[in-house]
């Protein structure tokens, strides 16, 4: 059995602590390796370790910062279905699956590579006689970034692509499901040229992560994951003083307006809905469609969908529509959770409860479901299920679809479908919820806009990549001279001169 490694000082090193977790094959429901567990000590001295490195690190010029950036774009290139199989081994997303989830973190690495541009200061000339006044960015020095299993390349990448680009060191605790590929994204970035110790990876559970958040040294928290765990690591983290960021849950509502192209729509609800197995904080959990006609015709058409959706493990090749889900843990929640739907009296449409894959018996898999007639107070409809589960909850108006997205506690991402312009932009303007798609179902944006929710889906303020993760990652630094130092001949700083 392989034993994984933390990777520390720019070297894959073995854990120390004596205990492990297990990390499995999705697909075959087989442990593939063990993964040490850090203690907090051990934690501790990585981060002392960064710590060490970052200031020659935050000294480097960001042209020479933006480099690493670029030469690390051509690495993840080279090895993408090197990479794309190790992510599926352990997340058992499809190979397609796996090479979105490298893409779309990539993307963010080739925005780093402007980090010159992005860190400019602001400089007023003449702000009094000869006074000057200018500002600049600066790195906060460690940071800590906790990750979710969902998305074992992007989540790092959109991290610590922008932590390392503003000058930080970085310490980064993956998943302990699917812990290979930041591994050999971190080896990547010493090959790309980044300094060994600037980027760290320090496997484990809660004990590291709390040692993560306790740490006078680490300046800055970075955390995507689900909501509880979201709303512990701001509050933990900012009760120390540090900066924190944390991303958590969702339940993404797509609204389905009586004149929208239903084919559309509908195809928009497989991809959204079933995609990954639904193990997307963007995916579309809830269909509203408005009006029973509406309801009625898209059912209709989703039913023939969901039923072609071909479901198998990453290794049968580029045909199979959606693998596993992560954990047995994860497969058991979910089907129970479809329980309850059927007790509280939703419609289940589609019911694959019984679903198996010969060969694959013991795989987590599950097969797609639809429900109809969901109502709000239901347990289906208030938490996030996490897997290929898209809920149908019919709404008389548009008005009232509209408050079914807004009343929800959740406020990542939503969609409408609609062909008019008016209630298109109503909506946009009016919805409570961060990211929001017209006639697109996941309105994922790309690396220079920002990514983030409102509501119970974040804590913080500042969002993931694009212009707000360079904020995020520094501290803004104002000076004032005066050139020369009037003061020697004019005596007291004369503030009146400035105004
Ligand atoms: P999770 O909350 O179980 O784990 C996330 C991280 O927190 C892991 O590194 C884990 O080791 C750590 N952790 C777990 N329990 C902890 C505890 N008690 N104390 C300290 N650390 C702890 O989330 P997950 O199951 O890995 O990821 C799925 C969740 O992430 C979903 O809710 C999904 O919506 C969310 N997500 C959100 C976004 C976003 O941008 N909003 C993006 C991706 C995923």
């Amino acid at each position: 059995m392989q034993e994984l490694t933390h990777f520390i000082d720019g070297k894959m090193t073995k854990g120390a602590s004596g205990r492990f977790g297990d990390v499995f094959n999705p697909a075959t429901g087989e442990v593939q390796s063990k993964l040490p567990m850090a203690t907090a000590d051990e934690t501790n001295d990585v981060i002392a370790r960064a710590a060490a490195a970052q200031p020659a690190w935050g000294a480097t010029n960001p042209q020479k910062r933006g480099r690493v950036m670029m030469a690390m774009v051509g690495l993840m290139n080279r090895d993408m279905d090197k990479l794309a199989e190790a992510l599926s081994r352990e997340h058992g997303k499809t190979i397609p699956d796996a090479k979105g989830d490298l893409q779309r973190g990539l993307e963010v690495i080739e925005y780093c590579i402007g980090a010159p541009q992005m860190l400019k200061g602001e400089f007023t000339d003449s702000a009094g006689p000869g006074i000057d006044m200018y500002s600049m960015r600066q790195p906060l020095g460690v940071v800590g970034s906790i990750m979710p299993f969902n998305f074992p390349a992007m989540m790092p990448l959109w991290h610590v692509g922008p932590a390392l680009a503003c000058g930080n060191a970085v310490v980064l605790k993956p998943s302990e499901r699917d812990p290979s590929v930041p591994l050999m994204l971190a080896e990547l970035f010493v090959e790309a040229g980044l300094p060994e110790g600037v980027f760290q990876v320090v496997n484990g559970d809660k004990e590291a992560v709390d040692a993560i958040l306790d740490s006078e040294i680490i300046q800055g928290v970075s955390f995507v994951g689900s909501t509880p765990i979201a709303q512990y690591i701001y509050s933990r983290a900012t009760a120390t003083g540090k900066r924190a960021q944390c991303f958590g849950g969702a339940k993404n509502h797509m609204i389905i307006m009586p004149d929208a192209n239903l084919d559309q729509a509908a195809d928009a609800l497989i991809g959204a809905g079933y995609g990954a197995a639904g193990e997307r904080c963007m995916a579309i959990s809830v269909a509203v469609p408005v009006g029973d006609e509406t309801a009625d015709a898209l059912i209709e058409k989703l039913v023939p969908r969901i039923e072609n959706l071909k479901v198998g493990p990453y290794t049968a090749g580029d045909d199979v529509d959606m693998g596993p889900v992560v954990t047995r843990e994860a497969q058991q929640r979910i089907l129970s959770l479809i329980n309850q739907g059927v007790e509280e009296g939703a419609e289940l449409v589609v019911d694959n409860r019984d679903y198996a894959i010969q060969g694959y018996e013991n795989g987590f898999f599950v097969g797609p479901h639809l429900f109809d007639k969901v109502t709000p107070d239901m347990e289906i409809y208030r938490q996030e299920i996490f897997g290929p589960v898209l809920s149908t909850v019919r709404a008389g108006s548009y008005e009232e679809a509209l408050k079914l997205a807004m009343d929800h506690e959740y406020g990542n991402g939503t969609a409408i479908f609609t062909r008019d312009g008016d209630t298109a932009r109503d909506f946009a303007s009016r919805v409570n919820i961060g990211m929001v798609g017209i006639n697109v179902p996941i309105p994922v944006p790309l690396a220079y806009h920002t990514f983030g929710g409102w509501k119970k889906s974040m804590f913080g303020d500042l969002n993931q990549h694009g212009p707000d993760s360079f904020k995020f990652y520094t501290r803004t630094k104002t000076v004032t001279s005066r050139w020369p130092s009037g003061i020697k001949e004019g005596g007291e700083f004369n503030f009146k001169a400035m105004d």
